[in-house]
């Protein structure tokens, strides 16, 4: 079941490597990715990922599972280990202040050339053509650092999957989604089976996050080969599974039976599926969301809990000033779901504090934070 992955040691003696789990049988069925950790700092999914692989064990002894599934509850022990003053600090590479989630390669560019000449009238044909090339070119690039070698280990695992879920968390937040905008459906999906309060599509997020290095290249080879039928083969996900605090026995052990009714839906276990629950959402563009940052530094005192749907004009924050006495108050300008807000009741100048999900688009460019 296990396997193991050696990291590119970035020093002497300090060598690293990434465990995979595997469930099913490889090639039989539809493929399932979950990762957990990629902000080392993010503890939720780790113990999600935990209780699934318990009961990914029971099925497979039963003969249930029809697909393949690979976990990777821990998929970045770099980060894992980046201890400053008795704080962990998941998010960044100490050395190249890269964020782990961030810069992963352009999937299409890696192939393009070679597949140039095989491409044919078969979509499934095409697909199957798209990941052995993607699989081969991983494996041939060398990476430089040990962060190159993790980014290239968990892409290399991650690049036949039918779909991929990278599972993070935010500060203090309900459960949302990143999507690509087009599959919104798929998307909706998901959502239904793990709660929801927030679906936030993006045709180009910005930053080369994981997920969207899985999405990026079937619309890039689709755009580069549009006489041959190339579909969007790979339904991929970031789940913010609640707060970076939301980690419990409870909480997990409900997101690792959501995950496998969602693997039920998608035909990875036989025998009776859950109906997928209703929405708590529609998908609203990530363009859309609202974040409002504090204008000075302050106490952060909150005034709307989050998972609440709030009006144009809602006071969500007072930012306060006990020297001067100015008090600020954050106002959400739209109307929308209060999804998020940052963990810390102190914050500096021109921190991101709340993020209200709108319909209508507001943003351009990268929509990601740091
Ligand atoms: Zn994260």
């Amino acid at each position: 079941m296990y396997q193991q992955h050696s990291l590119l040691a970035q020093s002497l003696g300090a060598q690293r490597e990434v465990l995979s789990l595997h469930f099913g049988t490889r090639g039989q069925g539809p493929k399932i990715y979950l990762q957990a950790g990629l902000h080392a700092d993010e503890h939720p999914g780790m113990l999600v990922l935990h209780h699934l692989k318990s009961r990914l064990l029971t099925l497979e002894a039963a003969g249930r599972l029809t697909g393949e599934v690979v976990l990777v509850p821990i998929a970045n022990p770099i980060g894992l280990g980046n201890y400053v003053c008795g704080r962990q600090l998941g998010r960044f590479e100490s050395s190249s202040r890269e964020n782990f989630n961030r810069h992963y390669l352009d999937l299409a560019e890696l192939v393009r050339e070679q597949v140039a000449a095989e491409l044919g009238d078969d979509a499934a044909a095409n697909v199957a053509l798209i990941r052995r090339t993607l699989t081969t070119r991983l494996q041939a690039i060398v990476p430089r650092t040990e962060l190159e070698s993790l980014r290239l280990t968990l892409m290399t695992l991650a690049c036949d999957a039918d779909y991929v879920l990278d599972v993070h968390c935010d500060s203090e937040a309900m459960v949302h989604l990143y999507v690509h905008s087009e599959q919104q459906a798929q998307g909706r999906v998901l959502a239904g089976y793990i709660g929801a309060h927030a679906i936030l599509h993006a045709t180009v997020q910005g930053g080369n996050s994981f997920d969207e290095a899985f999405t990026s290249v079937w619309t890039a080879l689709q755009q580069a080969f549009a006489q041959q039928p190339i579909p969007m083969a790979t339904f991929a996900a970031t789940v913010e599974l609640r707060g970076i605090n939301d980690v419990s026995h409870e909480l997990a052990l409900a997101d690792a039976e959501a995950l496998l009714a969602y693997l039920g839906h998608l035909g990875l276990i036989s025998g009776a599926v859950p109906a997928v629950p209703e929405l708590v959402c529609e998908p609203t563009p990530l363009a859309g969301v609202e974040v409002l940052n504090a204008p000075h530094a302050g106490v952060v005192a909150y005034r709307a809990p989050i998972g609440s749907w709030v009006a144009a004009g809602t006071a969500l924050a007072d930012v306060i000033d006990p020297l001067s006495g100015q008090v600020s108050t954050l106002t959400s300008s739209i109307a929308g779901m209060f999804y998020a807000r940052v963990i810390e009741r102190f914050t500096e100048a021109n921190t991101e504090l709340t993020f209200v999900a709108g319909r209508e688009p507001l943003r351009q460019g990268c929509m990601l934070g740091a």
